[in-house]
């Protein structure tokens, strides 16, 4: 977002990709898969768009979204964690997590006031703080293991905070966190009287040697009437193209974001609404095989970095490691991504384009890069040898 012009940049996601493709080079940039998703769950969304049993397909969705999918949605986090959500009320479907993000910013970000996110942060939240006339405030996520200062969070709270933005498991950084990390901050925001918004699009990619176990926020005491929580069928099934997403929280939080939504997207597709309910009702064993494919594809990308000579995080969860830069190379994360995609053939995004244009310049963030390995694992290990060549 370009403050002085008022107009709003391609994202760096977009960027990215247009680069590979225009070097030619491997994309280790934007957080997508290779792989297709299950092919039961693609017959699954081709049955849906052809078949009227299931309600009109190719018609306007109701605004919360087809019950199959709201009841799935609560089915699946009553048998995940015995969370205990209203399908009528509790539930509604969006135009992906985007749009459920977009909506919620959109919901409670009163003109002028701040939001505080943890940074990095998922670059739609910057954008739609800025789109609201708010102002995002930050506090970082610092090496070497990312996890929240809970100290700084309370500081950067004033009387003019309108909301609060997390993400876990975190993206770039794979952080999961903690029952206890998410109570504080739920008691923080409650004291305070204001909204959580928990974006929690990579839940079912937790690696089995995570030093955390995810919970659900809605599942943590002092949640009711202060959390909302985003979900995605992108990532969860290997399919970001369906735009299928989700929040959930009480009844009220729920209906004043649906009184955006309907402004934004009057109500979201059916047909792959329908597919997703499938895939919670019974994932046929996607979710821990996908997760144990990323597994490998995190340590073959881990430790090729760190040959390379990059000080990289192995995460606990998500598509990606993050890895200062700064042994291979005095420019700026951002120099070395243009180079590495013009000499090595490989694109990857530099943090800095997650952060705040405000984090200071010598911010050891801006120092760190991050690479997809959500990618074929013959991908990752030909964009490991170019980048230990290249450094
Ligand atoms: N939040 C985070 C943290 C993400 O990484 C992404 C990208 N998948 C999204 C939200 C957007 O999800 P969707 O594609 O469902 O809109
Ligand atoms: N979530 C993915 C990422 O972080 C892609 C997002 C996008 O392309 N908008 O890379």
């Amino acid at each position: 977002y370009d403050a002085e012009t008022g107009s709003v940049l391609p994202t760096i996601y977009e960027r990215t990709t247009a680069g590979a493709l225009a070097h030619q080079a491997l994309n280790l940039g934007q957080g997508f898969p290779d792989a297709q998703g299950p092919d039961w769950l693609l017959e699954a969304a081709a049955h849906s768009i052809t078949h009227h049993e299931i309600g009109p397909p190719n018609q306007y969705a109701p605004g919360l979204g087809i019950p199959a999918l709201r009841e799935a949605v609560a089915e699946h986090y009553r048998r995940r964690s015995g969370l205990v959500l209203d399908p009528e009320t509790q539930i509604m479907a969006t135009t992906g997590a985007t749009e459920a993000i977009a909506a919620t910013i959109l919901a409670w970000a009163r003109p002028g006031s701040e939001v505080v996110a943890f940074a990095p942060f998922y670059d739609s939240y910057g954008a739609c703080v800025a789109l609201a006339g708010a102002r995002l405030r930050t506090v970082p996520l610092r090496a070497p293991d990312y996890r929240p200062d809970l100290k700084a969070l309370e500081t950067a709270l004033t009387p003019n905070t309108s909301m609060i933005l997390m993400n876990t498991p975190h993206n770039p950084t794979g952080t999961v966190f903690s029952r206890e990390e998410l109570a504080r901050i739920l008691h923080l925001a409650a004291e305070r009287d204001i909204v959580v918004m928990c974006d929690e699009v990579y839940e079912h990619l937790i690696f089995d040697d995570a030093s955390h176990t995810h919970s659900p926020i809605l599942t943590v005491p002092g949640a009711e009437n202060v959390a909302l929580a985003v979900g995605s069928a992108g990532k969860s099934f290997s399919v970001t193209g369906w735009k299928v997403g989700w929040l959930t929280g009480s009844a009220k939080l729920v209906n004043r974001v649906r009184g955006v939504k309907q402004f934004l997207s009057f109500s979201s597709g059916p047909a792959f609404q329908w597919a997703v309910a499938q895939g919670l009702q019974d994932d046929q064993g996607f979710f821990a095989e996908n997760v144990a494919t990323l597994k490998k594809g995190r340590d073959l990308l881990h430790s090729g970095l760190e040959r390379a000579g990059l000080r990289a995080h192995s995460p606990d969860a998500g598509y990606f490691v993050v890895a200062d830069v700064s042994g291979v190379s005095e420019h700026s994360a951002e120099a070395f991504c243009a180079e590495l995609l013009t000499h090595a053939g490989v694109a990857a995004i530099p943090v800095s384009s997650l952060i705040s244009a405000e984090t200071p310049a010598e911010d050891p963030l801006r120092k760190l890069v991050r690479f997809a390995f959500c990618k074929d694992h013959s991908t990752l290990e030909e964009a490991v040898e170019r980048i230990v060549r290249f450094t």
